[in-house]
């Protein structure tokens, strides 16, 4: 395998942390972000590159986790607030069987962290990532601080990413690009 490969990552982008109703939503600026998501998912298929789904999975018994108590339980398994937003639901089960789309589970911030991530990313030969979703400046901030620190190239679009306030997603932004070197579309 000589060619390289980009990859998208859409994080989180479920119904706790999107839709109206969800247990810790970002609302409209969230909700706003769909469209550009699923453009970008379906030219990176096109173009033969990858798309990963990193999603949180919760269980509300689990007192040992980092994040009890310091946020409303979310993305429990198997329940409606970890399927993922509008039209990506219907996306997700029109394209998951095939080989360029991967859904990945994961329990902290980070994507990479204590997932298989950064293996799937080496096997397939990609150097560079895209990063979507929710938050800005949780689950995002701290995938791109992982990816930049494994020497991944980082590129992001504003209209497909959303924070949980304007003074921090100012600051992640801010922070991926003058810190992570990344590409702001
Ligand atoms: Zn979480």
């Amino acid at each position: 395998m000589s060619i390289d490969k980009k990859g998208l990552l859409i994080i989180d982008y479920t119904n706790d942390f999107v839709d109206e109703n969800g247990s810790l939503t970002l609302g409209k600026p969230a909700q706003q972000c769909e469209d550009k998501i699923l453009s970008l998912a379906n030219q990176y298929l096109k173009n033969g590159d990858y798309v990963f789904l990193p999603t949180d999975i919760h269980n509300q018994e689990d007192n040992l986790h980092p994040e009890h108590g310091l946020f409303p339980i979310h993305n429990q398994k198997k329940t409606w607030g970890r399927d993922f937003f509008g039209e990506l639901k219907n996306w997700y089960q029109e394209n998951k069987d095939n080989k360029l789309v991967i859904m990945i589970d994961k329990t902290r911030y980070s994507s990479f962290a204590g997932t298989n991530l950064d293996i799937l990313l080496r096997e397939r030969n990609i150097k560079e990532l895209c990063l979507t979703g929710v938050a800005t400046d949780i689950c995002l901030l701290h995938t791109a601080i992982d990816a930049y620190n494994l020497n991944y190239q980082l590129e992001f679009y504003e209209d497909a990413m959303s924070g949980f306030s304007k003074e921090n997603e100012i600051f992640a932004k801010n922070h991926f690009k003058t810190t992570l070197n990344a590409k702001i579309n």
